[in-house]
């Protein structure tokens, strides 16, 4: 379980950390959760630890990256739209952990036992190394289509370019021009 650490809002926040144009809320909850599970971890650690550099803009399916040795975070902004309280209770610990074990032990196995071990320790986590997040609107849905030799997924952009007639896509093996698999929504 993840504990939000009521007793440390009040603390006074570290210098900026982040050097972005205006946040949103759900962004500015992640920088401050950020810090919080630093204070937590400095707590129970006894030291201290540097800030890392945050930002917004990772794309694709990760909700978040560790980059050890720059000591920064990127976290991905349309998953955090979607999914604001999995960041909180589960991303940002996640990734933090990364960072710490790092500043700990040096290079060690990303999800290895010091990552497991501070994960339980520091914030009552179990270390799994999925987040239960609906990626769907990231995950590039496929559409499929057929030719001679098979399925062919294609990508939405292009399946859409089917759709409205603009184009068709031939097999580039047996040259035939790709139809829509029937039956699939
Ligand atoms: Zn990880
Ligand atoms: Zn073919």
């Amino acid at each position: 379980m993840f504990r939000p650490l009521q007793s440390l809002f009040a603390q006074p926040r570290h210098k900026k950390t982040v050097s972005q144009d205006a946040l949103n809320s759900d962004q500015q909850a992640i920088v401050e959760t950020v810090e919080d599970c630093y204070l937590l971890a400095e707590t129970q650690l006894g030291r201290r630890f540097p800030r890392p550099e945050i930002n917004f803009k990772l794309r694709g399916k990760s909700a978040g990256t560790a980059h050890l040795q720059i000591n920064k975070l990127r976290f991905n902004p349309v998953l955090l739209a979607e999914n604001p309280q999995v960041f909180i209770q589960q991303v940002v610990p996640h990734e933090i952990c990364h960072l710490l074990a790092y500043q700990l032990y040096g290079r060690v196995k990303p999800h290895g036992k010091e990552w497991q071990a501070l994960m339980v320790k520091l914030y009552g986590l179990s270390p799994s190394t999925t987040h239960s997040l609906n990626t769907d609107s990231v995950a590039g849905k496929t559409y499929n289509y057929r030719c001679q030799c098979g399925v062919v997924p294609l990508s939405i952009r292009r399946h859409n370019k089917v759709q409205r007639q603009q184009t068709q896509y031939r097999c580039r093996r047996c040259n035939e021009t790709l139809s829509r698999v029937q039956g699939e929504s």
